[in-house]
């Protein structure tokens, strides 16, 4: 179904994983999508020419959401790519787990300046360039439902801000029919955390359905909120967590 037939993406940390399978969902569902990346160059341009075997248009943007300058540029670039900018999904991020006295200031600033503060700069660029009925989408994380264990200070301090963040852009957007959600993944089966990591068993056995959830579960959801079915949407959070949260 071409529910976003003539519309156009912006999916940050598009090269693998979950930015990966939201990239080409989008694109399925009639979208031109841009992808950023960092260190994923031919990761990237194999996401673009699966977005073209699609029938639609694909741009791989290299751009670090930690850097400041970068976080912006992307969306500008990305408008620029495709002459409009409908939808954008803030999907970059890292994951460092660890015991509190081990994390330094500048794990402390990577995280933040990639989880937070690119996701903010990036909404920023966006808010003004989005058109009238557009959306954004946040990736958050089940972490900040409930975290099940020691070792996840930084990264749902990290994550937590973007409930916050998401719902002050949907009062502030509000007028111009502009959406914002975010959208809590489980565990689910990527580079970042592989369903055979020797965490993974504990981490099925937290989820209510005992398993992995795959990168396309979650873009199934972006998908949704992406369209013009999910208008009335707006500030919310979804999880799509196997029950983790349960
Ligand atoms: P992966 O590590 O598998 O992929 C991360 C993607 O983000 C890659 O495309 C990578 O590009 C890109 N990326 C990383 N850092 C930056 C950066 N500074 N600037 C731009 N792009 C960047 O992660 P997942 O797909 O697993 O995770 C995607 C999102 O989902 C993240 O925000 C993560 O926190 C969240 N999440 C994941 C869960 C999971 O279990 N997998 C659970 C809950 C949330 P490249 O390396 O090519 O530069």
């Amino acid at each position: 179904q071409d529910t976003l037939h003539g519309k156009v993406a912006l999916v940050t940390g598009g090269s693998r994983g979950i930015g990966a399978a939201t990239a080409l969902r989008l694109a399925r569902a009639g979208a031109d999508v841009a992808v950023t990346y960092v260190q994923g160059k031919e990761a990237a341009q194999d996401v673009v020419r699966g977005i073209e075997a699609l029938g639609r248009r694909g741009v791989a943007l290299r751009a670090d959401a930690a850097d400041a300058a970068e976080a912006v540029e992307a969306v500008e670039r990305a408008a620029t790519s495709f002459g409009r900018l409908d939808v954008l999904v803030n999907n970059a991020g890292v994951g460092l787990l660890g015991p509190l006295p081990t994390f330094s200031l500048a794990d402390v600033d990577r995280v933040l300046a990639t989880n937070v503060r690119g996701v903010f700069l990036t909404s920023q660029a966006a808010a003004t360039r989005l058109v009238p009925g557009g959306r954004i989408i946040m990736i958050g994380s089940c972490m900040t439902q409930r975290v099940p264990g020691p070792g996840g200070t930084l990264y749902a301090t990290s994550k937590s801000a973007l409930i916050g963040l998401t719902k002050a852009l949907a009062r502030e957007l509000a007028d111009r029919g502009i959406t914002a959600n975010i959208v809590h993944p489980g565990p689910i089966d990527t580079d970042m955390n592989p369903a055979t990591g020797p965490y993974a068993p504990g981490q099925s056995a937290d989820t209510a359905l005992g398993r992995f959830g795959s990168a396309e579960e979650v873009a199934s959801m972006v998908a949704y909120l992406a369209g013009g079915e999910a208008g009335y949407v707006t500030g919310a959070e979804f999880s799509v967590d196997g029950g983790h949260a349960a």
